[in-house]
């Protein structure tokens, strides 16, 4: 079993009473849960890192870092924190959208937020981390035709692979909406896993392009987040005597 956190955003948090303030977790937070996930002996991972554990090639004690819709606050104050550790991560990219905002929000109330630019998402590149594919422009791929769910996973991958010169094999449902055509279409168009925002660990047994995450909000108390991410037993273990 194999834990694979989501986050969104890493910043201070919004004013309260602002929909989805949750979904920004406060770099000090972030900092202690990748801190304690070190000294447990885990090392974070982007999904390219982890699918040879995922596939039972390779074992040890790894957990999946994933960031959705490519944030800049979380250039500035995950990457870091993620260097200091040697830890790597995937930070999925809506492609159509460098150095815009977090547009498909705006209607919920949703503070607009920066999206990294194209020399952010090649510092994030140079140093170490991964890009995944979140579609062209933030789609609900079930709601929208075949032809233009189609393109929005293929073209976003080649987008991304020509502009950035790397390979980009993850891809991450947007609102996690996704159906069994969809996994087909994404898997056909090169990728090799997707994730979705299904709540859960990870198994060896799981379709690599419907995998669960372990949600990270801004309120998951250290605890919480170690009973989250690590197993039952490992938790036993640890803390028992
Ligand atoms: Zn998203």
């Amino acid at each position: 079993m194999i834990p694979i956190l989501m986050y969104h955003q890493i910043g201070e948090p919004a004013p309260k009473g602002t929909p989805y303030r949750g979904l920004t977790v406060h770099p000090k937070r972030f900092t202690q849960q990748m801190r304690w996930l070190k000294r447990f002996g885990y090392t974070g991972l982007s999904m390219q890192d982890l699918m040879p554990y995922l596939r039972g090639e390779k074992h040890g004690k790894v957990i999946g870092i994933t960031f959705d819709d490519g944030y800049q606050n979380v250039l500035h104050n995950a990457l870091p924190v993620l260097q200091a550790l040697g830890f790597t991560s995937t930070n999925y990219i809506v492609s159509n959208h460098l150095s815009g905002d977090n547009f498909w929000d705006h209607h919920k109330g949703i503070p607009r937020s920066a999206l990294m630019s194209e020399a952010e998402l090649h510092q994030w590149l140079a140093a170490g981390q991964e890009i995944g594919s979140h579609t062209m422009d933030h789609v609900h791929l079930p709601e929208i035709s075949a032809a233009q769910a189609q393109q929005q996973i293929q073209q976003s991958k080649i987008d991304l692979e020509n502009r950035f010169q790397v390979e980009v094999t993850a891809f991450c449902y947007p609102y996690g909406h996704y159906n069994a055509t969809i996994q087909q279409w994404t898997q056909n168009s090169g990728y090799t896993n997707a994730t979705t925002t299904a709540r859960g660990l990870a198994l060896n047994t799981d379709n690599p392009f419907e995998l669960p995450r372990v949600t990270v909000s801004r309120s998951t108390h250290l605890l919480r987040f170690l009973q989250k991410c690590l197993t039952q037993l490992e938790h036993k273990k640890r803390f028992a005597s």
